[in-house]
């Protein structure tokens, strides 16, 4: 009897060492598995102060008017109202990397002179030629509105800014040495004109490989070292679509391309009469609904304007927002507004239509009003001095 016990206790005492073995051993096992080491992520410098996840909570955008497109297709609630303004905040001390033959040209963070943006390396540092510029025009603005862009802001950017146009003009062509593309797209002011030109436009950035899709109308003036300083806050690899709102509420529009247009859906999307951008990385990802082809039948299913159609594409079916900027302008709003000072600053200019010719930027300069109504020259001329045809700075007298 005393010697079962002796075995039993002898028994149990192996028995729970075996059992503090198997434990010990299956202790690495049941921990949870390592936390993967987190790559660094390039971040937006400058952010919009209503960016979310849902464009239905931002702040209400600038006030400004509706372009003329947009009434004359009755928008949804496209009317013009009073709203917050709308900040973008470059909160760094930029610092530019001066090319004194071409301008300023590229852009560096503080205290890097090529490293980019904290993380990347110094390839990824932005230049001109980086981005993609179209100009939308017609074959009746050629010699009163395009002429007037090709002396003055396309120079500086001749390489990587092409003008898409609906009529040949072969003379011009050869005269200014500037990309004009013929689109062969009707010369008329329509939705499905005004869409076969921007298919066209996206076609050609997608071919060009370059980083920054942007595009203008053939009235804004584009200050290119502030669109430069703009696009190196962000990576193209990033989503972005960057512009400005001329509503200050989102659209409506019946969903016809993922439903049957039973629902509605409200999207920001950026006026073309300012000028916006998208990043490569986004523009990739709008191809399904934007290439070849597609963004006519995508704008002709919710029939909407070219840029509420990229609004569209990009908030409503890619979900991704809008990043307001009051850095670019149309004539759509007071010009007259802006402080002097701060003309420079701003990414693309505009100046009024048949409805408004005073409503221009107020800047002085070398020209009066008469001489440059649009204040264009001006502005280029207080950007790029060394131009030849600027006016030379007078030199005081010293007696
Ligand atoms: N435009 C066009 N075809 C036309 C009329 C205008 O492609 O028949 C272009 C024009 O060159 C400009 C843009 O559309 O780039 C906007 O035209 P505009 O400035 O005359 O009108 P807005 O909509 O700004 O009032
Ligand atoms: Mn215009």
């Amino acid at each position: 009897m005393h010697i079962a016990s002796v075995v039993v206790s002898k028994f149990c005492f192996l028995f729970s060492l075996a059992f503090c073995g198997l434990l010990l051993l299956l202790i690495p096992a049941l921990q949870p598995p390592a936390r993967q080491v987190d790559l660094p992520q390039p971040k937006p410098q400058m952010r919009a102060t209503q960016a979310g996840p849902s464009h239905h909570t931002r702040v209400p955008a600038v006030s400004i008017h509706a372009r003329e497109t947009d009434t004359a297709i009755g928008l949804k609630g496209s009317s013009a109202g009073q709203g917050g303004s709308i900040k973008t905040e470059v909160t760094r001390n930029d610092k530019w990397d001066v090319d004194s033959k071409r301008g300023l040209e590229r852009w560096a963070p503080p205290g890097r002179k090529d490293g980019g943006i904290s993380g990347f390396r110094s390839h990824d540092l932005l230049e001109l030629k980086d981005i993609f510029i179209a100009v939308k025009t017609t074959k009746k603005y050629h010699k009163s509105r395009l002429e007037l862009l090709i002396q003055t802001w396309v120079s500086q950017a001749k390489e990587q800014t092409y003008m898409f146009t609906d009529g040949e003009d072969k003379q011009m062509q050869m005269r200014t040495g500037a990309n004009i593309i013929n689109t062969n797209c009707s010369a008329a002011h329509t939705r499905q004109a005004l869409c076969c030109k921007m298919s066209v436009e996206y076609d050609k950035f997608i071919e060009s490989q370059k980083k920054w899709f942007c595009h203008v109308d053939d009235d804004n003036y584009v200050i290119l070292p502030s669109l430069l300083r703009v696009l190196s806050s962000y990576h193209h690899t990033q989503d972005v679509y960057l512009g400005r709102p001329s509503l200050d509420h989102p659209i409506e529009a019946a969903e016809r391309v993922k439903s049957d247009g039973s629902v509605s859906v409200k999207f920001w999307f950026a006026t073309g009469g300012a000028g916006f951008c998208i990043s490569r990385g986004l523009a990739l990802k709008m191809s399904p609904w934007a290439s070849l082809g597609n963004f006519i039948s995508t704008a002709e299913k919710i029939r909407l304007p070219d840029d509420c159609t990229i609004g569209y594409i990009i908030e409503a079916l890619l979900e991704v927002a809008l990043t307001h900027t009051h850095l670019f302008h149309s004539h759509l709003e007071n010009l007259q507004k802006l402080p002097p000072d701060s003309v420079l600053e701003q990414v693309t200019l505009s100046y009024g239509g048949f409805e408004n010719r005073r409503n221009v930027v107020s800047i002085a300069g070398g020209f009066s009003l008469a001489e440059d109504p649009t204040r264009f020259k001006t502005v280029h001329c207080l950007l790029y001095p060394d131009t030849d045809w600027c006016p030379k700075l007078k030199l005081r007298k010293k007696n």
